[in-house]
């Protein structure tokens, strides 16, 4: 994501009922040229679901989306950010000190306020992982130099003034929504969902395309809280997603069927390919993602790949050996044994 949108196109908005809007807003990332906040009437105004990153010119951009859609930011009373991203919540901090609003995110926090303290000790201590992972030295020093002290697309650290919390439900034009806490692709991820009109805010757990992503580090097994989000959402029934990136969609039963087919497909990868011998993250994220630059491949691939190992690690199924300076993983030695005859 770290490669620059030099191009970025201005925020733009658009209605899609009565009552809500898509803003779509700039990202300075090439591979997620842009990403999406929606506004949504209430009794008081609006309610604004995710912010947007943060730039010098990201509250202006906002400005212009909600413009068309005659809309103001003097409109804004209450944020709800989806998760803890800089391109979900980066602008919210910004939008409190400009409108007053109040600002609910989700108590699990400390991905990104260990980021916005200290976004160049995050960055080392992610390319340790990696070199703990198998990460050639070169490939990670290359990092280190690219990605030290860019900015962290946080205007401030927001401070949220209500946790965001399983079954709070907020009031709009469309209806109560509900909250869902939906871990995975973040730990302070939540999906906010409208029964009667059957909508889902998705943010960036379920999106137009399959794109996964897991925030590692926090929690023993950010997959596998993935694939229970995933269920917890498919009993909701919703028929229109509003994701954080790209345009509403409709088809939520395939998207979710896809996501779970790309994760089985990734578990069964890994499994075939450590029944064949012990191998490192870093190998079996180049087996994964052949061909992929490096840059996606360190910083997002070999996390992705890490979480799949995590999960198989909590099903009984892989181990690391602990070793330094490079980690092994290895089929857990009980899976060899061929079950006793019934
Ligand atoms: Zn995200």
């Amino acid at each position: 994501m770290g490669t620059a949108n030099r191009n970025p196109e201005p925020g733009r908005g658009e209605k899609v009922m009565p009552g809500l809007w898509r803003l779509r807003l700039p990202l300075p990332w090439q591979l997620v040229p842009h990403g999406n906040a929606f506004a949504v009437a209430d009794r008081d105004g609006l309610l604004l679901v995710d912010t947007g990153i943060h730039s010098k010119t990201s509250i202006r951009e906002l400005e212009r989306a909600l413009d068309q859609c005659g809309l103001s930011l003097d409109m804004v009373h209450r944020i709800v950010c989806t998760h803890a991203h800089a391109d979900h919540a980066g602008q919210a901090a910004a939008i409190v000190e400009r409108t007053g609003a109040e600002l609910l995110m989700s108590p699990n926090l400390a991905h990104m306020t260990g980021y916005i303290a200290d976004p160049d000790g995050l960055l080392n201590s992610r390319l340790d992982r990696a070199l703990l992972c198998g990460v050639p030295d070169e490939l990670v020093e290359r990092q280190r130099g690219l990605r030290a002290g860019l900015d962290t697309g946080f205007a401030a650290v927001p401070k949220p003034d209500r946790d965001l919390v399983e079954g709070l439900k907020l009031p709009s034009d469309l209806g109560e929504l509900t909250v869902y806490e939906t871990p995975g692709h973040a730990p302070s991820h939540v999906v906010l969902h409208q029964p009667e009109k059957r909508l889902l805010f998705s943010g960036d757990h379920l999106l137009g395309r399959v794109s996964l992503y897991y925030d590692v580090g926090y929690t023993p097994d950010p997959a596998g809280e993935f694939l229970d989000s995933l269920a917890k959402v498919a009993k909701l029934d919703a028929r229109l997603c509003l994701a954080g990136h790209g345009k509403p969609v409709s088809a939520i039963p395939e998207l979710i069927s896809a996501n779970r087919a790309a994760v089985d497909g990734r578990l069964g990868a890994i499994r075939a390919a450590l029944a064949d011998g012990p191998r490192t993250a870093w190998e079996l994220t180049g087996m994964l993602y052949e061909g992929m630059p490096e840059e996606p491949r360190i910083g997002w691939f070999l996390p992705e790949t890490l979480a799949y190992l995590q999960h198989l690690q909590v099903l009984g199924e892989a181990t690391p050996d602990g070793g330094s300076p490079v980690e092994t993983w290895a089929t857990t030695p009980d899976q060899d044994v061929a079950p006793a005859a019934a």
